[in-house]
């Protein structure tokens, strides 16, 4: 299944186009996708008798994060050897983790602006929790987890180092966490924990490589996370970036006004976003 946020609406895709889940479910569910991850087995279920309903085209840039207003963010930094060697950092024995201000999450095809001179870029796969999760072992991990998306972790570089070091600051700023286009559940990936993921500035790829190479896998990181505290319905995390990012190019390179970045994931879909001058 992949759920998608159609101009606040919950969506179903289907062949050609969305199924309104409020009107097809007769009102069993509302229309707030937020919502949706607090009743997940019983959305799969109604989900899976759609069949017959009424399925309308849409434009998808008319969607919205499938994740909107989740109430934790959790997001892991050097999770893939890649991108710990090219920082110069050493491999992590627990996740680097830190968090991205719900306020700064933004739909699949939404403006960025560009908050300051070292804004960089950061494809990341994301897991979104479907059932609470609390001191969860490894094993179990995917069974906590409603379905996957994609996400960019975008960082202005000089706020994240300030002061010692500020993550959580200087990876929120307005609009620094594009998701979506939509959440796919695991179901429908031959292998949840083999996927090819990149991403492209107009055009071309500056980050190429497979979520085999997690350190910390899903399920891993829902024990690790689950073990210090309880994950709700409907967090998210984001699973950490692979190398190619523009602090450690050579020359270091940063996003511009008048840029897109397009990111992506196999098997889930590609999230396109336009780079804006800051508002003043
Ligand atoms: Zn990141």
């Amino acid at each position: 299944m992949k759920l998608a946020n159609l101009e606040g609406r919950a969506t179903i895709l289907a062949e050609g186009g969305g199924i309104d889940l409020e009107r097809a479910s007769g009102g069993r569910f509302g229309p707030d996708v937020q919502a949706l991850y607090d009743d997940w087995d019983e959305v799969r279920e109604v989900a899976a008798g759609l069949g017959g309903a009424e399925v309308t085209p849409f434009d998808e840039a008319r969607l919205g994060s499938p994740v909107p207003a989740p109430r934790q963010v959790f997001a892991i930094g050097l999770n893939y050897r890649s991108h710990a060697e090219e920082s110069g950092m050493d491999v992590p024995s627990v996740p680097a983790t830190f968090t991205k201000f719900p306020a700064s999450l933004a739909g699949p095809f939404d403006d960025v602006e560009v908050a300051g001179a070292t804004v960089d870029w950061e494809v990341e796969l994301v897991a979104v929790i479907g059932a609470r999760a609390d001191r969860v072992a490894e094993a179990d991990g995917w069974s906590h987890v409603a379905g996957l998306t994609v996400g960019q972790d975008i960082s202005e570089r000089t706020v994240q180092f300030a002061a010692g070091s500020q993550f959580s600051l200087g990876k929120s700023y307005r609009g620094f966490g594009p998701m979506g286009p939509w959440v796919v559940t695991p179901d429908e990936l031959t292998d949840p924990d083999d996927l090819a993921l990149g991403c492209s500035i107009d055009g071309v790829t500056v980050q190429d490589a497979r979520t085999s190479d997690l350190i910390f896998s899903v399920p891993r990181l829902v024990a690790e996370l689950s073990a210090v505290l309880p994950l709700l319905p409907g967090d998210v995390i984001f699973t950490g970036t692979p190398a190619g990012v523009g602090i450690t190019s050579k020359p270091p390179r940063f996003l511009q006004v008048g840029e897109t970045l397009e990111s992506w994931i196999e098997g889930i879909g590609t999230i396109r976003n336009h780079f804006v001058a800051a508002a003043g």
